[in-house]
């Protein structure tokens, strides 16, 4: 049985749940405990607060866990980043005052810096040789220098709106993070088992992203040149059609190309085109 903890709610929670489905991991929302099995897969799913979880990895409480990679780097835990998940986007920067003139990170000497961040920050002010004062404040750490509590904020940005309507500006971009699937530093073999299986399909469905699965018949003699518009994985498949000198030719292209081909395609004589979604691909 492999264990994954993942955030109760929050930002993280609902893309966990969902590539846990797309990994064909059946767990069942309504009947949601602190920890839960899921009916086809030997996985149980350990919810969260995102602080707790490179922790509860790193002890191997349990052997996976999503999160960002800013919790996983500001905690220090011994864990593996086993794969980057391409969603919870943000980065960690440093912000000041709108009003004020910035000149680089020397700026900081001596201030006031509010934060949830304070181990990322305190190497950042090192690495620059500057020396400031870390207040650290677990939540609303963007209010805090209208309510005089810090000088400037090192916090969680993406669009920049609360930024904005704080009266800050961002001056420094610190760390840049995403969701992160980590690991404990030492699975036992059958965990370790179960996680290739994981890696086997998250990267199946990675490969499949975006692609559409094309058909058309086309006629016999333009086979040749439809081959040099669609290089499928190998090449596209090619099956005869009951009325001679006609075929149909299958493939696989990127969805950003389709409009393209499909032009290229009819200029030299194919009909019926179909497009279909494909779900996944099996390398
Ligand atoms: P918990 O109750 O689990 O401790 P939290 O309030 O600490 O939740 P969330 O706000 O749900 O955390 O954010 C979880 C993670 O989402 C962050 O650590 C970060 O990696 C990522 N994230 C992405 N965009 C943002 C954003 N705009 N603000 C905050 N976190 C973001
Ligand atoms: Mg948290």
């Amino acid at each position: 049985m492999l264990r994954i903890a993942i955030q109760t709610k929050g930002r993280l929670n609902e893309q966990s749940m969902e590539l846990l489905r797309e990994l064909g991991i059946d767990i069942d929302p309504a009947k949601r405990k602190f920890l839960s099995k899921a009916a086809n897969f030997p996985i149980e799913v350990l919810y969260l607060r995102d602080d707790d979880i490179p922790q509860v990895v790193a002890s191997g409480t349990a052997a996976l866990g999503i999160v960002g990679l800013n919790e996983v780097e500001e905690r220090g835990c011994q864990v593996q980043i086993i794969k980057r998940l391409g969603f919870g986007g943000c980065r960690i920067s440093l912000a000041i005052p709108k009003g004020e003139e910035y000149d680089g990170v020397e700026y900081f000497e001596g201030k006031r810096i509010a934060t949830s961040y304070p181990a990322i920050l305190s190497r950042f002010l090192e690495e620059h040789g500057v020396r400031a004062h870390i207040e650290v404040i677990s939540g609303s750490v963007e209010i805090a220098p209208a309510a005089g509590i810090a000088d400037a904020i090192f916090d969680i940005v993406s669009s920049g709106a609360t930024l904005v309507s704080n009266g800050l500006k961002e001056v420094e971009q610190v760390f840049e993070s995403e969701a992160v699937l980590i690991a404990g530093e030492s699975l036992s073999a059958p965990e370790q088992e179960l996680l290739d299986e994981l890696l086997f399909r998250i990267e199946s469905e990675r490969v499949s992203r975006g692609l559409k699965y094309l058909l058309m018949n086309i006629p016999t003699e333009c086979l040749d040149e439809a081959v040099k518009i669609l290089p499928a994985m190998r090449s596209p498949t090619v099956m005869p059609l009951a009325s001679e000198g006609w075929c149909s030719l299958h493939s696989v292209v990127e969805a950003k190309d389709l409009w393209s081909k499909v032009r290229q395609l009819k200029a030299i004589g194919a009909e019926g085109i179909l497009v279909l979604s494909l779900d996944k691909i099996i390398p």
